[in-house]
């Protein structure tokens, strides 16, 4: 097989590192187990093969990075991949939950030709509906920071759901709360003692309980 053409596996092995290292994670191969749900011994292999084609190097203290040539792929398939969740989202309307597994499908077989007219349909945005940048290389910080962070009694705009790893219960359920991209919410109380935040939404009169994981989630900016 050409080495210069990833597989989808790799691809999707590719994009998910690229993905964590954007929001400044360290990448081990103990995380993408956890993340794609696949055992150790079978990250080990496949990141033994994509060492050997030149798509990542594993330094000190199995910290993985990718390589100029695998930083290219990744880039390439993540494209794709933000430009086709803003076509099911934006266009055919499906929920935020459903988008993002769908788009793994789709991205792997997009043609040059489709991905030029989703550019062409999508250049005026900027980010996906979860908050990745479109174009996936714009550079990660801009005052955003994960809402478990936030100060108490501050205007906060909701601007990403760190949705790489996150489960489709998980992205259901701030569905369902409306803490989505572009929600302006304020935090009550951070009650440490017991692992939760105390919301209020503009988008709903009830106060929301949230669980400090689902609070690491989401990126907010103070407006
Ligand atoms: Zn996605
Ligand atoms: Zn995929």
């Amino acid at each position: 097989m050409d080495a210069q053409q990833p597989t989808p596996t790799i691809e999707d092995y590719l994009s998910l590192i690229f993905s964590i290292s954007f929001d400044q994670e360290k990448i081990t191969g103990a995380k993408l187990a956890d993340y794609l749900g696949v055992s150790a011994p079978t990250v080990t292999a496949t990141l033994q093969r994509m060492e050997r084609d030149g798509w990542i190097s594993t330094g000190d203290k199995k910290q993985i990075t990718l390589t100029e040539k695998g930083q290219t792929a990744a880039l390439a398939v993540v494209r794709r991949h933000n430009l086709v969740e803003c076509l099911l989202f934006e266009v055919l309307g499906m929920p935020l939950s459903s988008i993002h597994d769908e788009a793994h499908r789709i991205e792997h077989a997009i043609s040059q030709e489709t991905e030029s007219y989703l550019n062409k349909k999508f250049k005026n945005v900027q980010f996906s509906p979860f908050g990745m940048p479109l174009l996936g290389d714009t550079p990660p910080t801009r005052g955003w920071k994960p809402l478990i962070q936030a100060s108490t009694g501050r205007n906060l705009l909701i601007r990403r759901i760190i949705h790489y790893h996150s489960t489709r219960e998980a992205l259901q359920f701030l569905e369902q709360l409306e803490l989505i991209p572009g929600t302006q919410i304020q935090v009550l109380e951070h009650q440490v003692y017991n692992q939760t935040l105390i919301l209020q939404s503009a988008a709903q009169p009830e106060k929301i309980t949230l669980g400090n994981p689902m609070a690491q989630m989401i990126l907010v900016e103070e407006i």
